[in-house]
C-alpha cells in the first residue's frame, strides 16, 4: 500500500486554494489524498468551478470527503461569523477525524495535513499515532508575529501602554525595526482582549504548532529566510514549498486550469484586458472575504478614477456593505465605462499574468500577495485583518515591491499611490517586482529551495508510511 494523506483545510477560499494545490502535487507523486471539506464549501466548489476533475483526473488517488460544519443550512457563513464557524466546526469535526484516523481498512491514513487553526487535530492524531503536519496558509511573517505575542505579553509590552501606532515593537527578533504597532494584526493593536475568540484561536495555534511533526508554509527561502529561521528555533521541521501555484505549474504536464474557485469566474475581463495597452491597467480586488464600507468604496473608486489609470475591479457580491449601484455618481459610472471593467469574480492568476496589468490594489491576503509576486506586479496594499497588516508592511518596507496604504482610505491618498505605482515610480517598482518574480521562479525550478523542500516532504510522507507499517 502506498502512502495516504488526509488533508483538512479551513473552509475558506484562500486555504482551499493552497491545500488543493498541495493535494494535486502529492497525487502527482503517487500519494493518495483524502480531502476533508465542509459540505457547504464542497457544494460551492462543484457549482462554480472545475473541481470535479481533481477526482476524475487522479482516479482513485484523490477524493473529497465532505463533512458537516455543524451550522444550519441557511447560515450566511460570512467573515463576520468566522468565530461561530470555528466553534461549530470544532465540535462537529473531531469525532469524524478520529474515526478516519483509527480506520484499519486499506485506506487507513499515514499522515494528516491540517490547517494550523484546527488545533483539535493535535490530540486526535497523537491518540491515533498518526503523524501530523500543520499547514499555515497565511504568511510566515504573520505566523512569526503570532509566535512572538506570548513573549510580548510576558514582557509587559502588550497591551501597549499608549496608542502611538507608529512606535516600533520590541522583544521580537527579525521584526524589530520593521514592525510598528500599526503593522500588527488588528486584534492586538489596541487594548488586546483576552476573551476575544480570535485571540484565543491564535494563542492556541501558537501553542499547538510545535507539537506537530512539521510545518508547511506557502513561501520560498529568498522571500522569508529570516523569519523561517526564527520559526525553526521552535519548530525545527519546516517545509517551505511556495509559491505553490508556481510549483504546481512546474510539476504539471498539462496546461493550467484554475479549479479551486468557490465563486463563478467571469472571463470577459480577459478579452477586455486583451484590448488594453501593456502595463496600463490597475487590478483592484479585496479577495474572497473582506467587506468594505460604502464610504471606503467611494474613496477608492474616486481615487482610482482621478488617477487617470485604466482599471479592472472585482466587485464580489457583498464586498461593499449596503451598496446600491444606482448610488454610483454618473461621472464615476462614465469613467468606469470608458477605461474600466467590473466583474464579480476574476480568474486572478491569469489576470495578474496578463501583459496589460501593471499594478494591483490588494487587501494583502497571502495568496494574492504571492500571486502578485510571481507575476512581477507591484502592489498598493490596503490591508483589513488577520495577516494582511503584516504582509502589507513587508511588501512596502522589506521586499519593496509596492506601497502600504494601511489605515488610510482617502481619495487623495489613493490617487497619489496609484500614480506613483502606475506612472511616477513605475519602472522602479516593475524592476524590483521582476527580481522577486525571478527569485520565486528559481525557487520552484530545478535545484530551487521550494522544489527541494517538496521532494523532502514527499520522501518524509512515504517514509512515515514505512515507519507506521513497522510499528
Ligand atoms: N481570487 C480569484 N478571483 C478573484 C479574487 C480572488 O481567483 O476575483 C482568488 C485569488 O487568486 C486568491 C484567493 O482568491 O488565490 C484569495 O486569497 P487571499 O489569501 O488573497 O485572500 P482571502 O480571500 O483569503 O482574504
Amino acid at each position: 500500500m502506498g502512502a495516504h494523506v488526509l488533508i483538512f483545510p479551513l473552509p475558506l477560499q484562500g486555504p482551499i486554494n493552497c491545500m488543493l494545490k498541495l493535494a494535486e502535487l502529492l497525487c502527482l507523486h503517487q500519494i493518495k489524498v483524502t480531502f476533508i471539506i465542509t459540505q457547504h464549501i464542497h457544494r460551492r466548489l462543484l457549482h462554480s468551478s472545475h473541481a470535479q476533475p481533481h477526482s476524475t483526473k487522479y482516479g482513485d488517488s484523490f477524493r473529497f470527503n465532505p463533512i458537516p460544519d455543524g451550522l444550519p443550512h441557511d447560515h450566511p457563513r460570512t467573515v463576520f461569523e468566522f468565530s461561530e464557524l470555528m466553534t461549530s466546526l470544532g465540535a462537529a469535526a473531531p469525532p469524524i477525524l478520529h474515526q478516519m484516523l483509527i480506520s484499519t481498512d486499506d485506506h487507513s491514513p499515514t499522515c494528516v495535513v491540517a490547517d494550523g487553526l484546527l488545533t483539535f487535530a493535535t490530540d486526535i492524531a497523537a491518540q491515533a499515532r498518526v503523524p501530523l503536519l500543520y499547514f499555515d496558509t497565511i504568511s510566515p511573517s504573520a505566523i512569526w508575529t503570532y509566535m512572538c505575542l506570548p513573549k510580548l505579553i510576558q514582557a509587559g509590552d502588550l497591551p501597549f501602554k499608549d496608542d502611538n501606532q507608529d512606535e516600533y515593537i520590541r522583544n521580537a527578533p527579525e521584526l524589530e525595526g520593521i514592525m510598528r504597532h500599526r503593522d500588527l494584526p488588528s486584534f492586538c493593536r489596541g487594548a488586546i482582549d483576552f476573551t476575544d475568540p480570535q485571540v484565543d484561536l491564535v494563542l492556541k495555534q501558537v501553542h499547538h504548532m510545535p507539537l506537530s511533526q512539521g510545518l508547511i508554509f506557502n513561501t520560498f527561502q529568498r522571500l522569508d529566510a529570516p523569519v523561517l529561521a526564527q520559526i525553526r528555533n521552535l519548530c525545527p521541521n519546516i517545509y517551505a514549498i511556495g509559491p505553490l501555484h508556481a510549483l504546481l505549474l512546474k510539476n504539471r504536464t498539462s496546461c493550467y486550469i484554475n479549479s479551486t474557485s468557490i465563486y463563478q469566474e467571469d472571463r470577459s475581463c480577459i478579452s477586455w484586458l486583451d484590448n488594453q495597452p501593456a502595463r496600463s491597467v490597475l487590478y483592484v480586488s479585496i479577495g474572497s472575504l473582506c467587506v468594505m464600507t460604502k464610504e471606503n468604496f467611494f474613496e477608492v473608486l474616486h481615487g482610482t478614477v482621478n488617477s487617470g489609470s485604466r482599471f479592472l475591479w472585482v466587485r464580489r457580491p457583498g464586498s461593499v456593505a449596503g451598496l446600491d449601484p444606482v448610488e454610483i455618481p454618473n461621472e464615476l459610472s462614465r469613467a468606469t465605462e470608458e477605461r474600466g471593467c467590473t466583474v464579480s469574480w476574476a480568474p486572478q492568476q491569469e489576470v495578474l499574468a496578463h501583459p496589460a496589468v501593471g499594478g494591483f490594489l490588494t487587501h494583502s491576503g497571502w495568496n494574492s500577495t504571492l500571486e502578485s509576486l510571481v507575476a512581477g506586479i507591484p502592489m498598493i496594499c490596503w490591508p483589513h485583518y488577520v495577516d494582511q497588516q503584516v504582509n502589507s508592511r513587508f511588501v512596502g518596507e522589506v521586499w519593496k515591491v509596492g506601497l502600504d496604504m494601511k489605515d488610510s482610505c482617502d481619495r487623495v491618498v489613493v490617487e497619489k499611490m496609484v500614480r506613483e505605482v502606475m506612472e511616477v515610480r513605475k519602472d522602479e517598482f516593475l524592476e524590483r517586482a521582476k527580481e522577486m518574480s525571478e527569485a520565486a521562479e528559481a525557487s520552484v525550478g530545478e535545484g530551487g529551495s521550494s522544489a527541494a523542500d517538496l521532494d523532502r516532504l514527499i520522501d518524509d510522507i512515504k517514509n512515515m508510511k514505512l515507519s507506521t507499517e513497522h510499528k
